[in-house]
């Protein structure tokens, strides 16, 4: 089985060739076919020249593509999977923060799991502040309460999985890309696999707290229109409360809140009526497949 590794790479110019190294280290008797398809995600730093030298002077296949400027990772991964040639695939970070040593064990899980399509590695334990700990358990436990797929606390971009699983996250065109809810809407059968991230060998992360928001915003917005049927819960809720205010206040001594209260109920409903044309239209923009096909069995042919 041939294993495809998509390493996108922003900034990552101290860690591609130890990467390099260490992958073969590791790959050595235990991953005998595999290729290296870098990203270099519109780098500022020396990034494309090392990855240059290295397509030219490596002794295993390497693929460098090269961004025309900085898209993010999502992009990245897109164009790194596009690119691939592999039975299988890894993503995984440029930093040696994901140890190749799990992607043997992921591509072992594959072969002696024949049933099995994909692999995600996840965090048991991180090493985060409270506060971050804090905002990634409500992001969670949000978008897993108003989301169709489920989304795993812990479980990173760091992958293994089959053509098929690959085709199908291919087949997705939306461009505003995110991983951690695509791979659960393509489905098939996954397998999650707990390992420790190291250290970022050089270089600094290119997150921050505000880059996080951003991006779990992205996530809500592209698993669920949830928000935009908020209107007509709150329609439903403020013309009770107008009926309510009608009928119990039996001395009439507040006439405008029944009015007001309906009136406010009447626009909402308004609103969540075009929310819920809104929702619709933005889902089909997305142009994703209706469904994704897992096997086709037939006897008559
Ligand atoms: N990355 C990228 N484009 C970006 C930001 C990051 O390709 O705009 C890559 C980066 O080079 C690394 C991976 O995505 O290989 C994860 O980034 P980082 O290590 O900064 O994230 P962290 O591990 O801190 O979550
Ligand atoms: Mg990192």
């Amino acid at each position: 089985m041939k294993v495809s590794l998509i390493i996108p790479c922003y900034n990552e110019e101290g860690n591609v060739r130890p990467l390099y190294d260490t992958v073969v280290r590791t790959f050595e008797d235990k991953v005998p076919d595999y290729e290296f398809v870098f990203v270099n995600d519109g780098s500022a730093d020396r990034t494309p020249e090392v990855l240059n030298d290295l397509v030219a002077t490596a002794d295993k296949p390497v693929k460098a593509v090269h961004f025309s400027r900085n898209y993010g990772k999502e992009s990245a991964i897109l164009a790194g999977l596009s690119e691939a040639s592999g039975d299988c695939f890894t993503i995984m970070d440029g930093d040696l923060q994901q140890g190749p040593d799990v992607v043997v064990d992921m591509v072992r899980y594959l072969e002696e799991h024949p049933d099995c399509d994909c692999v995600t590695a996840f965090q048991e334990d991180r090493h985060e502040s409270p506060l971050m700990i804090f905002f990634k358990n409500g992001f969670y436990g949000l978008i897993n309460r108003i989301s169709d797929v489920e989304f795993v606390s812990g479980a990173s971009d760091f992958r293994t999985f089959r053509r098929n699983v690959r085709d199908a996250v291919l087949s997705m065109p939306e461009t505003s890309r995110f991983s951690k809810g695509i791979f659960p809407w393509v489905g098939f059968e996954t397998h999650y696999m707990p390992y420790v991230a190291a250290e970022r060998l050089s270089g600094t992360s290119k997150w921050n707290f505000l880059k996080l928001w951003k991006y779990a915003i992205s996530g809500i917005i592209s698993f669920t229109t949830t928000p935009l049927r908020l209107p007509l819960v709150f329609s439903g809720i403020t013309g009770a409360a107008a009926l309510g205010s009608a009928v119990f206040d039996k001395q009439k001594k507040d006439r405008a809140l029944p009015a007001i209260l309906g009136t406010g109920s009447v626009l909402l409903l308004g609103i969540g009526i075009l929310g819920e044309y809104i929702a619709r239209v933005f889902q089909e923009t997305k142009h994703r497949p209706v469904s994704i096909i897992k096997e086709v069995l037939d006897n008559h042919r």
